[in-house]
């Protein structure tokens, strides 16, 4: 059977799949974006936080394994867009100490293959691209940049703005969180982004985020030379006799059998779905799983270690859209820790329905709506060092097996009891007047909240690049060392994660590898 031939073949429409087929949509190359997802369909359900957060109206109900053969449910999404279609848009560069050599507590952070300055180009374009929202200059930890931020940041709430006063008065340098909403505070009526509770973790009901869908999917089919099937689940790829390329892409499309061939082959499933497709190509020349002599394939998968924590208090945070601040004064460290510790944000606005699904611990006299009324919802994130025991493989029935055991905790705890300390230090509260706020931080509750194995939102690392094939399975374009036409440009690159969230880095990236193929083609 001859199968339909194109130029390129992007598997998955996320943050790489999608920002990539942007970027070579104008060559007039002939492109063929498969997505085994669909649209989000646009209803009310898309803002609501029960929907979303409690039934997971939105999840995959794919069943995983777990390390020790349990059943794991992945809070993870499949559809046109990809993850970027639930994201909170926090568009962060790495720093550019991410892209060398670090020593943390639990171990080494490897280098990248290529250098910040390499990469600083494609971030300024994806931030261009992605209408990122942000001051420069005002995170301590800001690499250096070559153009502005197109767009202003978006302001805060006067909670949030009380808050990153009070982190200011006791010497940190507070900043505001780079985001892709298409927001515009100067013309509110112009406004596509109308500034609301559910951003974070929902899909945008009037398509004012910029995902990947509104930005980079949608203007790409514009061309008469992209072509977009949904519900196309790749299930193999097959390479010829030499296996050296990839012949074929083999598709399940509403319960038939399809296959498409390419002159280059991107795949761009996810981290963990990439890994899994590329282990289930095993073949006589590629026995441990395609492009994976090396065996890293699905190893050193990282995913962060992200905590949730709320800061409750007396006083109600009326806040609607909190996710606006962050500080990273102790990304790299503090003066009583050498070692790396983290990241402090926000998530997007907490209510009852949201903490019903993975409860924390109920305070005393208090219901989890009234907590979701007085909490400020920080997102701590630190950096998983890439342990090669840490990976995805295949059980017998071809489900895909996640085994993760956390390290490099240390410096995770201690930016915890450092945002404890912050908050026991709040001296005034500009929503209800001094008199309230006295005493009431000292009846604050800090209610930890890890984020289990089976958030899956920050997946990486599973099929890292460099220089030596026996260590890597891409090279530094992303290009795989043994199959001359396969790439991969979503998350599953990262030789190591840093802290900070990992969308800008994936587009980046995808502009970057972008760019190498429009050589190549040409
Ligand atoms: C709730 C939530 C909040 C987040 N907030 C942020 C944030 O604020 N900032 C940030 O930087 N990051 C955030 N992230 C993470 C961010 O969304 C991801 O890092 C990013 O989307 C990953 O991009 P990707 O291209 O690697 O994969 P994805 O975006 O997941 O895209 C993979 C695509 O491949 C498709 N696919 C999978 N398997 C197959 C197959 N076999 N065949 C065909 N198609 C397939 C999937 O359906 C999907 O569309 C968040 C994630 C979640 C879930
Ligand atoms: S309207 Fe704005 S804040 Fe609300 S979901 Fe859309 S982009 Fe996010």
């Amino acid at each position: 059977m001859s199968a339909e031939q194109f130029d390129v073949i992007v598997i998955g429409s996320g943050a790489g799949g999608g920002t990539l087929v942007h970027r070579l949509a104008p060559s007039g190359k002939r492109i063929l974006l498969l997505e085994r997802g669909d649209y989000v369909p646009r209803e009310k359900e898309n803002w609501s936080t029960r929907a979303v957060n409690l039934e997971g109206r939105y999840n995959t109900k794919e069943e995983w394994r777990d390390r020790e053969g349990k059943a794991l449910h992945p809070h993870t999404n499949y559809f046109v867009g990809g993850n970027t279609k639930f994201y909170g848009a926090a568009l962060f560069r790495l720093r550019k100490e991410d892209f060398g050599e670090l020593k943390h507590h639990g171990g080494l952070s490897p280098a990248w293959p290529i250098s910040y300055e390499e990469m600083e180009p494609y971030y300024t374009a994806a931030e261009h691209l992605y209408q990122v929202h942000g001051n420069r200059g005002e995170d301590p930890t800001d690499p250096p940049a070559s153009a502005p931020y197109r767009y202003p940041a978006v302001s805060h709430e006067p909670r949030i703005q009380q808050l990153s006063d009070d982190f200011a008065g006791l010497g940190l340098k507070p900043f505001h969180v780079p985001i892709g909403v298409m927001l515009n505070e100067q013309n509110p009526r112009k406004s596509a982004c109308i500034r609301c509770a559910t951003c974070d973790g929902h899909p945008c009901l009037v398509n004012a985020k910029s995902d990947a869908q509104t930005i980079c999917v949608d203007p790409a089919l514009e061309y008469p030379n992209v072509t977009l099937v949904t519900g196309a689940y790749v299930s193999r790829l097959e390479t010829d006799a030499s296996g050296r390329r990839v012949a074929r892409v083999h598709v399940e499309r509403h319960g038939a059998k399809e296959t498409y061939a390419g002159d280059v082959v991107v795949v761009s499933a996810g981290a963990i779905n990439s890994a899994a497709l590329l282990l289930r190509s095993a073949s006589d020349k590629h026995p441990r799983g395609l492009a994976n002599g090396s065996d890293v394939v699905g190893r050193h998968y990282m995913g962060h270690i992200n905590s949730v924590l709320m800061a409750v208090s007396k006083c109600p945070n009326p806040t609607v859209f909190q996710k606006t601040l962050a500080v990273n004064d102790f990304y790299f460290g503090a003066p009583d820790w050498q070692y790396p510790m983290g990241h402090i944000s926000f998530v997007g606005k907490l209510d009852g329905d949201t903490l019903a699904a993975g409860a924390p611990a109920i305070a005393p006299g208090w219901t989890l709506e009234l907590m979701g009324k007085h909490s400020l919802d920080f997102w701590l994130t630190s950096e998983d060092l890439p342990d090669p025991e840490n990976r995805v493989t295949l059980d017998r029935d071809g489900r895909i097996v996640l085994s993760y055991k956390p390290n490099n905790e240390e410096g995770h705890k201690r930016l915890i009891a450092k945002l404890e300390r912050l908050m026991q230090q709040q001296t005034k509260c500009a929503v209800h007047g001094h008199e309230c706020h006295q005493g009431l931080f000292s009846r604050n509750l800090f209610l930890g909240q890890r984020i289990p194995l089976a958030g899956v939102a920050h997946q990486n690392g599973t099929i890292r690049f460099g220089n030596d094939p026996k260590t890597s399975a891409l090279d530094a374009n992303c290009r795989a060392h043994e199959v001359d036409n396969l790439y991969v440009v979503d998350a599953s690159f990262f030789p190591s994660s840093g802290a900070v969230n990992p969308a800008l880095t994936i587009m980046a990236n995808a502009l970057r590898v972008g760019d190498h193929l429009l050589q190549r083609l040409a």
